[in-house]
Order: structure tokens, then C-alpha cells, then sequence
């Protein structure tokens, strides 16, 4: 049973292997009843398939997801009612309105942070139900009856038997579709979203537009689940698509797994075979009705968040040792390479900083500075503690928007606070406090480094239609953790990574967006003496290349060894610049460093 399990669960072989087993359960002397709870679990995982996409990779918690199941149920319930049209038409029209609902809502939501996006689409499931039930076309709250069953041909799929084929090779190809998607580029790109916006704003990820169409793949899951299941009940009311369904979902995604898509498949089989025993069990332990399965699913919920944080599919996934979090290309092809950009001539100015200012209510912490960084040339940002370096640091990567002066690149102003475009203009940063998706490999991780130089989008992501951008991407990768001495680690999740490494990752990640500005801030913090000497060799490597650098850096013998020309910076203000030689007899930095040496 485990070696079945685990062959499942690997290789190309597992979707097939899945397949035809599920394919097989109709044909063999498996009870109505069982058929019909497979249909359901089914219906059930492809909407908390979505919610791995959108709540698992995204980190978008919604609530509103049974309503997009409401909208293609009755889409194709009165289309197919009404006017007669084939239930294919009315998947159509549903996945239509469905579209339409989610980019509004989407757009309207998707801006909302903290906890009012999750309120945002409860207010929009608990609307979109009322909606249902006051409808008089719809039926209010009796629903529509006679809906027609969906024709394969002329075959009608009218028993549980034949919509079971239908319904699951609907979930089996989802699954897959969603699986190669999070293995790629835009799945790279919303969980960085998830760990940080500062993180996928400084790798050129859009962040309003990945939410966007993860909530609208999302509810398009869940309406193809609301079209199978009209066509299956025949009938639809409102009820399956309250909020407490919408609440069930999302049990489902998180006790599945939400770091797999097989999670979503195991979540719904869990809830739904749980929901019914308790409901055979409870009544009969208290001698009352009651819907008591809630308070055992609440149970559940916390076990398991406590043992097991990635869900049932984590506890299957540890004693398979490739099940480690989203597949992902390991090799490269060789073959082709990510266009580079055209390399700046030494000694061009690549980073011009001028008078710029950033207050915080009164203090100011940064002054009126000026400097420029070339090409083929490292400078040091030094100063005590509280000096306003990342704050510079943040001005100049766009994660922060000035309140006076200017920052250009190569001759180019950039726009206040737009991380995004500035990264695709070729600046790649570090973090003070790295910041990376500690369950994706330190491949992944560094692969999402190229997200500006790679185009791959949704459709070819899912298809499969990348796999020669996303070799070179991830021979980029690997090449970018060889120069950084990582090579080793590479499909090591990043979270295992030392923190040395882990600042390591963050170099070799900027080095992946090919940049012309390689911002680091602080790299040498928390490395041991070896790998600061490693990264030494490094940075003096890039420099040799034509990089341009600015440095953060408190480690002295480190950055007086390394910087071209220093910049000195004290209570925001810059209190000298010049070679590290003149900085080191400079009474007035001598005496900032001693007035704060406490
Ligand atoms: P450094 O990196 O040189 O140690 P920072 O740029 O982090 O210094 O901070 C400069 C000053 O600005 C400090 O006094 C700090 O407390 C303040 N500061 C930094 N970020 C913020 C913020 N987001 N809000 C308010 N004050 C801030
Ligand atoms: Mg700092």
C-alpha cells in the first residue's frame, strides 16, 4: 500500500496511475452511494483546487468561492431551463458571467489588505446567495428543478455512473493544469507574493495583476464544479452555495495540503467522508440533531495546523522524498539561454542619486544626498546604526518614494516608488532581513530571480508550452548558485538554508534578473569568515564584469577592502564621500563612528 502510494505520488507516471484507477471505479461493483460520494468529492475538489492557487500559493484567503460554484449552477440551470440550450452552452455562459463577476470583483477586492479582503468576499458570498434565494426567476429559496442532464454526444449523462467519467476527468486534468502552472513561472511569482509585496516588486512581479487572475482561475474552477453539480443534482437552490460552503472549501484546501494540488484532491475526500460519519455519529452520541460535524471540523482544523502545517498531503509528502512541496524543473536543457541585456560600457554613470530626501513625520532620515554609482564599480554606503542607509537603499530601489530629488538610471528618471518597473529596468536588490518562500526549493527560489527576463504566462504555463524558457531559466538558476558556491543546495528547500546561504541565495536570485545595479544590503551579515571571503571574490567578479554596485555593509574590513569609493551617511545626512583610504582619516566620520560606539 505505502509503494502504491509512493509511486503515485511520483514521476509522470502518478497522474496516469491516478487515472486510470479512478477511471476503473465505475465499472466495478462499487455501490450507487459510494459513486455518488465520489461525484461530490470530485465537484468539491475542483474548487478547493482553486483555493490551493489562490489561498495556498497566493496567500489570498477567500470565502466567497461557493458563490462562484452559485454562479455557473444556476447560469446553466436557467439557461438550460428556460431556453433549452445545451448544457455545453450553458457551461459557456457560466464561465462567461463567472469571468466578468470575478474581474470586477477582483478589482474591486484584490486592492483590500489585511483581513478586508477576506471580509470582501464574504460580503460577496453572502450577497450572491440572497441574490439566489430572492430571485423569482431563480426559484427564491426552492431553487430550480429539471435541469436537463449533460449529453456527451448523444450520450446523456443521467446516472451517477456516467457524470462520475466526466466529472473526474475534469478534476484530473485541472489538477494537472494547476500543478505544471504553480511549478512555473507564475506560480514562482504569487508565492513571492505571499512571503512579501517588497519581494515581488524588487523581482518585477505585478502584483495586482498575479492576484487578479489567480482569483479569476480560481472562480472559474469553482463555476466548472457548479456546472457539473447542477447537472448532477438536476435540481439547484441556494444552500450549497452559502457561506458556510464557502467556509467547508477552504477546510478542505487546508487539511488537503495547501502546498500541493493533490491536497486539494485528499481535503475533499477527508472533509466529505468526515462530514458524513460525523453526521451518522454525533446525533447518535448526544441524542440530538444538530449540525455538531462544524465543532469536530474545528477540531480537526487546529490538530492539524499544530502537527502538520502542510496538511494531509504534508504528512504523505515526508515519507516520499521528491514530494517536496510544487514540482519544478530540476535540469536544464543546455540549449537555449534568457536574452541578456546589452552590457553598459565601464565608467557610464548607471545610478545617480540627486538631493534626494525621505522624512518619517519629523525625523529625517535622509537628508538631501547626492552620489553616483558607475559601471565596473562598487560603492560603500556606510554609517552607525539609524543612519538612513536602507532607508537610501529603498529610495533608490523604489521600494520607497522620496519627498524631494531624484534618482536616475542610466540617464533615465525613474518613478517614485515603482519597484516594479525600476527592477525591470535592471536593478536587483538583497534584503536587510531576507526574504524568500522558505518551502520552495533554493532553485526555485533563485529561478524566480529571471521572472523580468521570462514571459511565460498562465496558458502556456499550463499547457506545458514553457519547457524551453523554463530550462533556461532554471539553467540560469543553477548557474547563478555555481558563482555563488550554492550549487550544493539547490533543491534543498530554502528554508533549510544557513543564514549565510540564505543571504548567498539572495545574491545569486539578483543575479538572476541580470541586472546592471546590483544593490546588496548588509550581504556579509551573519557569514562566517570563509563566506565572507567567498563573497568577496564574488563581488570583485561582478565588479570585473562591468556590474555596478552599491553596497550596505557594517562589516569595515570587508567593505574598506572591496569599495571603490565610499559614501558616508550620519543622521541622514552624508557627511563624506572618497576612497576608503580618505574615509579612514576623516575626522568627521572618525568622530560619528566614536560618538555612537555604544
Ligand atoms: P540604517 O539602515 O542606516 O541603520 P535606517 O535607514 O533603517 O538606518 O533608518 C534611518 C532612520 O529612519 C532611523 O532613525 C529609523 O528609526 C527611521 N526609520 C526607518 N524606517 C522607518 C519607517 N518605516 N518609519 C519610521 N521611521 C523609520
Ligand atoms: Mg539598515
Amino acid at each position: 500500500m505505502i509503494e502504491l502510494v509512493r509511486r503515485l505520488a511520483m514521476g509522470r507516471g502518478r497522474a496516469l496511475a491516478l487515472a486510470c484507477v479512478l477511471l476503473a471505479i465505475p465499472l466495478l461493483p462499487v455501490s450507487e452511494f459510494w459513486i455518488t460520494v465520489g461525484n461530490f468529492i470530485g465537484i468539491s475538489a475542483l474548487t478547493a483546487l482553486g483555493l490551493v492557487l489562490l489561498t495556498g500559493a497566493a496567500g489570498i484567503t477567500s470565502f466567497g468561492q461557493a458563490a462562484f460554484v452559485g454562479l455557473g449552477a444556476y447560469t446553466t440551470a436557467y439557461l438550460t431551463i428556460a431556453y433549452g440550450v445545451s448544457p455545453w452552452l450553458g457551461l459557456m455562459a457560466g464561465l462567461a458571467i463567472t469571468a466578468v463577476a470575478a474581474v470586477v470583483l477582483g478589482l474591486l477586492t484584490m486592492r483590500l489588505s489585511g483581513h478586508f479582503l477576506p471580509l470582501g468576499t464574504l460580503a460577496w458570498g453572502l450577497a450572491l446567495y440572497f441574490l439566489f434565494g430572492n430571485l423569482e426567476a431563480l426559484g427564491k429559496y426552492d431553487g430550480l428543478i429539471g435541469i436537463p442532464p449533460i449529453y456527451l454526444g448523444t450520450v446523456p449523462l443521467d446516472t451517477g455512473r456516467k457524470v462520475f467519467w466526466l466529472i473526474w476527468a475534469i478534476v484530473l486534468v485541472s489538477t494537472m493544469l494547476l500543478e505544471n502552472l504553480l511549478a512555473s513561472r507564475p506560480g514562482r511569482a504569487l508565492r513571492a507574493l505571499k512571503q512579501s509585496e517588497a519581494l515581488a516588486g524588487s523581482m518585477g512581479v505585478d502584483a495586482g495583476r498575479e492576484k487578479l487572475k489567480a482569483f479569476i482561475v480560481a472562480a472559474l474552477l469553482a463555476s466548472v464544479a457548479g456546472w457539473l453539480f447542477a447537472h448532477m443534482q438536476r435540481t439547484v437552490n441556494p444552500t450549497p452555495f452559502s457561506a458556510t460552503a464557502s467556509i467547508e472549501y477552504l477546510l478542505m484546501s487546508v487539511i488537503g495540503g495547501l502546498g500541493s494540488v493533490w491536497g486539494a484532491l485528499l481535503g475533499a475526500g477527508a472533509v466529505l467522508l468526515l462530514k458524513d460519519l460525523l453526521q451518522r455519529l454525533l446525533p447518535l452520541l448526544s441524542g440530538e440533531v444538530g449540525t455538531y460535524e462544524v465543532i469536530a471540523f474545528g477540531v480537526t482544523l487546529i490538530l492539524l495546523l499544530q502537527y502538520s502545517s502542510q496538511g494531509l498531503w504534508g504528512v504523505i509528502a515526508r515519507a516520499i522524498p521528491s514530494g517536496l512541496g510544487f514540482a519544478v524543473t530540476t535540469k536544464g536543457s543546455a540549449g537555449e539561454q534568457l536574452a541578456e541585456r546589452p552590457k553598459v560600457a565601464r565608467n557610464t554613470t548607471v545610478l545617480s542619486v540627486e538631493a534626494v530626501r525621505k522624512t518619517f513625520g519629523g525625523l529625517i532620515a535622509v537628508n538631501d544626498v547626492s552620489f553616483d554609482v558607475k559601471a565596473g564599480e562598487i560603492v560603500g554606503l556606510i554609517g552607525p546604526n539609524g543612519a538612513g542607509k536602507s532607508t537610501l537603499f529603498n529610495l533608490v530601489s523604489g521600494a520607497l518614494s522620496p519627498v524631494g530629488g531624484s534618482v536616475e538610471l542610466l540617464g533615465n528618471r525613474t518613478r517614485s516608488g515603482a519597484a516594479r518597473s525600476i527592477a525591470r529596468l535592471g536593478v536587483a536588490r538583497s534584503f536587510q532581513h531576507v526574504k524568500m518562500d522558505p518551502d520552495m526549493t533554493v532553485l526555485a527560489n533563485v529561478s524566480l530571480g529571471a521572472h523580468s527576463r521570462s514571459h511565460c504566462g498562465y496558458i502556456s504555463a499550463m499547457l506545458g508550452l514553457n519547457k524551453r524558457e523554463e530550462n533556461a531559466v532554471v539553467d540560469d538558476a543553477w548557474r547563478q548558485l555555481k558563482l555563488l558556491g550554492l550549487s550544493d543546495c539547490g533543491l534543498r528547500p530554502g528554508g533549510s538554508l544557513a543564514l549565510g546561504q540564505q543571504r548567498l541565495m539572495e545574491i545569486s536570485r539578483a543575479l538572476a534578473l541580470d541586472p546592471v545595479l546590483l544593490l546588496l544590503d548588509e550581504p556579509a551579515a551573519g557569514l562566517r569568515h570563509a563566506e565572507k571571503m567567498e563573497l568577496r571574490q564574488v563581488l570583485d567578479q561582478l565588479r570585473s564584469r562591468g556590474l555596478a554596485i552599491l553596497l550596505v555593509e557594517h562589516d569595515m574590513e570587508l567593505v574598506m577592502g572591496l569599495a571603490d569609493r565610499l559614501v558616508v551617511l550620519d543622521f541622514g545626512t552624508k557627511i563624506a564621500e572618497g576612497r576608503p583610504n580618505e574615509i579612514r582619516q576623516n575626522a568627521r566620520v572618525l568622530e560619528a563612528y566614536l560618538g555612537s560606539a555604544g
